[in-house]
């Protein structure tokens, strides 16, 4: 069982397993639930009941056999996943019963954390601030969604007041908060996103000074229109055919944040490349990926940024939350490629 993967029990408590490796998209096959008893910490140990359980487009990585930035979830073991809970026994001094914690719990009902357990340190435990903002939110704009955004747009993209900042996904977790802390550093923000309901929402809830809807008639023109003068970053959630509007569209010395490529993690065949990547030699730009675990050491100073913003209500933090049970994880992570949120979306379990 890999470091991040999740050991989970219950009484009455259920894990969802990788029961085998997706083709395409995932469906029930893919799945498998089972029962445990939940366990008795040991010395140094506390059991997590998860509330609130992390769905993010990465999972689907995860799932692949291949080489990447963690292993894959290996076929038997319970899928990882972020999540919050409360801990309900322990034998750790830091971790009473009662308290509010983030960690990779996986997706079940209780996580063994501890010796016997989850490590500690590869759990990534935090305790849970709710004075802050809601526990829900540390899943999202506080958690590794906004520090993304974040990182992404100050340190990748190295963004400056007055310049024009393009985000796809931009309705989503990282997206919408991408677009509101751009704002914030005095950008001009284009956001992409499908559909009228989620573009209104991005320039009338969020601030962004325009919206393109890339499932309505040419992306192309659209961008053009948006961004006349051309886009200083771009802040990459999606890759696919937008990369190539977008590289289109930059302007000398811009600068590609890639953040994920999302229209690509259910293909089944090698997606092709870019073929306006000759832009970036034109342009004199640049494109950069990046992975928000490599600043690990930095969260601090984002969660203090984004904390401030939140307490000053400047920084909104949308929450979708599909309430359910485990067995719903699989439907819910679907709804990811299928555009079905805005905001954060988790599943919170009964
Ligand atoms: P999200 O944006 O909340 O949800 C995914 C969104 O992607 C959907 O709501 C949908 O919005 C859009 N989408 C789905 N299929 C699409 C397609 N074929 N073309 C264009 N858009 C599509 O998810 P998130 O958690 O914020 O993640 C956004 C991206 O950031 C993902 O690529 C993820 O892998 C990446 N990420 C990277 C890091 C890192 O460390 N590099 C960390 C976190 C997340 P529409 O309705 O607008 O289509």
């Amino acid at each position: 069982m890999s470091a991040l993967s999740a050991h989970c029990t219950a009484g009455a408590s259920r894990q969802v397993r990788l029961a085998a490796r997706p083709r395409g998209r995932t469906d029930g096959d893919t799945w498998e639930i089972t029962t445990a008893p939940v366990p008795e910490p040991g010395d140094g140990a506390f059991v997590v009941r998860t509330e609130l359980i992390s769905v993010d487009p990465a999972m689907r990585g995860w799932l692949d056999d291949v080489r990447s930035y963690v292993p894959p979830v290996g076929v038997g073991e319970v899928m990882r996943a972020h999540a919050v809970g409360r801990v309900v026994t322990s034998r750790h001094p830091d971790y009473p019963e009662g308290s509010v914690v983030s960690g990779t719990f996986g997706v079940c009902e209780h996580a063994l954390v501890g010796p016997g357990g989850i490590p500690l340190r590869a759990a990534g435990v935090e305790v849970v601030d709710e004075s802050i903002a809601p526990a829900s939110v540390w899943l999202g704009a506080l958690g590794f969604p906004g520090k993304t955004a974040y990182f992404g747009l100050t340190d990748v993209a190295r963004m400056r007041p007055g310049e024009t900042v393009l985000i796809s996904g931009a309705a989503g977790a990282v997206g919408s908060t991408a677009v509101q802390i751009a704002k914030l550093h005095g950008c001009r923000v284009v956001g992409v996103a499908g559909g009228p309901d989620k573009c209104a929402w991005l320039t009338d809830e969020l601030g962004a000074d325009a919206a393109v809807d890339y499932k309505a008639g040419s992306v192309g023109r659209a961008l053009r229109a948006a961004a006349p003068d051309g886009v200083d970053v771009y802040f990459d959630n999606v890759g696919g055919p937008l990369l190539d509007s977008a590289l289109a569209q930059l302007r000398t010395h811009a600068r590609i944040a890639l953040c994920g490529a999302i229209s690509g993690y259910n293909a089944t065949e090698p997606q092709p490349g870019p073929s306006r990547y000759l832009s970036l030699l034109v342009n004199r730009a640049s494109m950069q990926g990046f992975i928000i675990f490599d600043y690990a050491d930095r969260f601090p100073e984002a969660t203090a940024a984004l904390s401030a913003w939140i307490r000053r209500g400047l920084l909104a933090t949308p929450t979708q939350i599909v309430d359910g049970t485990v067995d719903d994880f699989g439907a819910t992570l679907n709804k990811l490629f299928d555009g079905a949120n805005t905001g954060k979306l988790m599943l919170r379990i009964a």
